[in-house]
């Protein structure tokens, strides 16, 4: 775990411009200082993520959220003060201390504040806003361990704080606060039925059918094994067909599981509670991966709760690659 050092030591190498991965709750981010433009050009090289794609910008307290955008709807400071700190990112108009780099181009710009000790130590301790996104290669699993992320981007990274295993596993849900009406871009670690009892209405959820907004493609999440979704009752005969046929077929089983081993290269039995299958989706898809499966196969839950979060990343993974 990081010490008081560790977190001093990671706030000098953002104030030089280096790249410091640092825990959420979430996922594990890569973070520049947000206002320093060749620090935030390094992490698209690093991931290997197109500039258009932009990225999150990660401040110490709601009060500092005004120093980062044009202004501060209602709408938006109501959500911040329910959910922040926490897995909730707010998209707004771009103040001017925002760079164009951090956000692709665009005039909006993503705000969170980030709920885990380390993390939240290091924003106290370097002052500014961190611009991160997710510290994977661009359209991998989202690391939620400290050494996903050495394995993954090795010295690329100047700097690793290990904070543990992230406590919620998926993302951030992301908000447009800009328009009337809000909207999920994307669903995450704050589910709709949180942010819809907040806010006294119903909000859409997103389709994943077609890119809404910018890094939002079909294929995300993935891991190196190609993702098969079919339906929960199907899972052990699809499972086992494809592992006849010559696969190495990795399993995410939905309980019940059957009484009799599934005929697989290697099997997941995946939690009961929603908050830990979120917990220990990434870990799931990279395990399989590390053991050689070439297939997973797998199902979506009920998408309800962080649900919607777990089949809106489920179904990225097994989205169609050729458009990355
Ligand atoms: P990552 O942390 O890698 O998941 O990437 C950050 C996410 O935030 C991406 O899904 C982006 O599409 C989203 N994002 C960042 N800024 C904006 C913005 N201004 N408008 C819409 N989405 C955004
Ligand atoms: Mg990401």
């Amino acid at each position: 775990m990081a010490s008081t050092r560790d977190i001093e030591k990671a706030a000098g190498v953002l104030r030089g411009g280096g790249l410091v991965a640092l825990p959420t709750e979430t996922v594990y981010g890569l973070g520049a200082n947000a206002e320093d433009s060749a620090a935030v050009s390094r992490i698209f090289q690093v991931k290997g993520r197109p500039p258009s794609h932009p990225l999150i910008v990660h401040i110490g307290s709601a009060d500092l959220l005004g120093d980062w955008v044009e202004d501060v709807p209602t709408t938006a400071r109501l959500l911040a003060e329910h959910f922040w700190p926490g897995p909730l990112t707010l998209v707004l108009r771009r103040g001017p201390r925002v760079p164009l780099v951090a956000t692709g181009g665009l005039e909006t710009v993503a705000v969170r504040v980030p709920d885990h000790p380390v993390a939240r130590a290091l924003l106290a301790a370097f002052g500014g806003g961190v611009t991160a996104p997710s510290a994977n290669r661009f359209g991998s699993v989202s690391p939620t361990t400290a050494d996903h992320v050495r394995t993954e981007l090795g010295d690329a990274v100047d700097f690793v704080l290990d904070g543990g295993p992230c406590e919620v596993g998926v993302e951030s849900t992301i908000v447009d606060v800009t328009g009337g009406i809000p909207s999920i871009l994307r669903p995450g670690g704050v589910t709709r039925e949180d942010l819809e009892a907040v806010l006294g209405h119903s909000l859409d959820v997103p389709s994943t059918s077609h890119v809404r907004v910018p890094g939002q493609h079909p294929s995300h999440y993935a891991p190196r094994a190609r993702v098969v979704l079919v339906e929960p009752e199907k899972v052990v005969a699809e499972a086992e067909l494809a592992q006849e046929l010559g696969h190495r077929v990795g399993v995410l089983l939905p309980a019940p599981s059957p009484g009799d081993p599934v005929k697989a290269h290697a099997v997941v039995e995946i939690p009961r509670s929603a908050a830990a299958y979120a917990r220990g989706l990434y870990g799931f898809l990279r395990e399989l991966d590390q053991q050689g499966c070439d297939l997973i196969v797998a199902s979506l839950p009920v998408e309800e709760g962080l649900g919607l979060a777990i089949a809106n990343r489920l179904r990225r993974a097994a989205g169609p690659r050729s458009t990355v």
